[in-house]
């Protein structure tokens, strides 16, 4: 089995594996009492595995574990050719976990092909792989087998790394020998919490993840007005408490082709955005992570964004949506937008305003008092 860790490890390095680790399939208590403490205080957004114990236990998942191998891929933080957000043709962002191709694509492909070199040594090994969307936890796992350790911004930061890695592991009857876990190299820094833009980290490791700008971006209902103003430009995402971290400091890999960012793609227009068709949307940002829950809330988005800059030029394009579009949420959240950004155009279109929506409504009469209208 020494023999056996050693090629995995070298055939890891040979695909393009930053790093790999291993760690026993031994059940995550210390994972089960922070989630309890989640469901409790009722912090969990519904993105995640919904069945606590099968986060837990490996054996819940997977007949007679014997170890798990994590693996993490380094992307890049900075973008060339970065485009300039202009007055008139301003855009928004995409967090840098979308940028290339959708990453549960790339690490799958990564882990496959270490499932088919390991069988090819060991015709009876038995492999369950995961990435993000798994029962177990990434960062868990990846903390046991030794790759880093979970910071205060309760994401994996490797010392070579930093945090802009992504995560993945595969569960497996085969009983390699478990790596070290390292110490947690926080120490005094608090610069995430800190720096948070919505007070989601609470320190200590501890976070609500409910009010975390990344996960109420992609949320498709109204985005609560007291989080709008700091959306700032996100349209997907936030970096926030990556980009403050000392161990992210400096630190740009570019490994991996596939997760290079098309600028156009991750920072784009935000105008054209609001008429895009659905087929447009699937063709140009289908391949990309910060798509998966659709259109709807990268629009609402890219018109909270819109209202932030006060574009006057958005104006025409923004009483088109409140007038016109089918989903509520566009519709109010337009109108907000257009009490916002304010001028005559805006304040005659609201003074016209009705809508059978009871939120559209209340968003409607939000917009009037900004705008100063009854
Ligand atoms: Fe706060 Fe943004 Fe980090 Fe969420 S992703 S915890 S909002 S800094
Ligand atoms: Fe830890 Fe500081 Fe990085 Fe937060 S910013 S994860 S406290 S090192």
């Amino acid at each position: 089995m020494k023999q056996l860790k050693q090629d995995i490890i070298q055939y890891a390095n040979e695909i393009g594996i930053q790093k790999i680790g291993f760690a026993s399939a031994d059940p995550f208590l210390e994972l089960k009492a922070r989630l309890e403490v989640a469901v409790k205080e009722d912090v969990l957004t519904g993105f995640e595995h919904p069945n606590i114990d099968e986060r837990v236990y490996p054996d819940l998942i997977f007949d007679a574990p014997r170890s798990i191998i994590a693996i993490a891929l380094a992307y890049p933080s900075k973008m060339k050719e970065e485009p300039v957000s202009r007055k008139e043709a301003r855009r928004g962002v995409f967090s840098r976990a979308s940028w290339g191709t959708d990453y549960h694509t790339v690490l799958r492909e990564k882990l496959a092909k270490l499932e088919t070199f390991i069988t090819e040594l060991v015709p009876e090994a038995r492999f369950k792989s995961m990435v993000d969307t798994g029962e177990l936890s990434d960062v868990a796992v990846a903390e046991r087998a030794g790759l880093g350790w979970r910071g205060k911004n309760t994401l994996l930061i490797s010392p070579e790394f930093g945090s802009f890695i992504y995560l993945g592991e595969m569960v497996t009857n085969l009983p390699l020998a478990p790596d070290k876990p390292m110490g947690d190299l926080c120490g005094d820094c608090n610069k995430c919490v800190e720096a948070c833009p919505t007070g989601s980290l609470l320190g200590e490791g501890k976070m609500n993840p409910k009010i975390c700008l990344s996960y109420l971006s992609q949320t498709k209902g109204f985005l609560d007005e007291k989080y709008r103003d700091v959306l700032h430009n996100r349209l997907y995402g936030c970096d926030t408490c990556q980009v403050v971290c000392p161990y992210n400091r400096g630190h740009d890999f570019h490994f991996h082709e596939a997760m290079e960012p098309d600028p156009e793609l991750v920072k784009p227009e935000l105008k054209p955005l609001l008429s895009i068709s659905n087929k447009e949307f699937k063709a140009k940002f289908g391949p990309m992570a910060g798509s998966w829950r659709g259109k709807k809330p990268i629009q609402r988005n890219a018109i909270i964004v819109l209202a932030r800059y006060k574009d006057k030029t958005a104006v025409p394009e923004l009483i088109r949506c409140m007038t016109e579009d089918t989903r509520p949420v566009i519709r109010g959240t337009a109108a907000w937008a257009l009490g916002k950004i304010g001028g005559e155009e805006a304040k005659e279109a609201l003074q016209k305003a009705h809508d059978e929506d009871k939120e559209v409504l209340a968003e409607i009469m939000r917009a009037k008092n900004l705008i100063g209208i009854r």
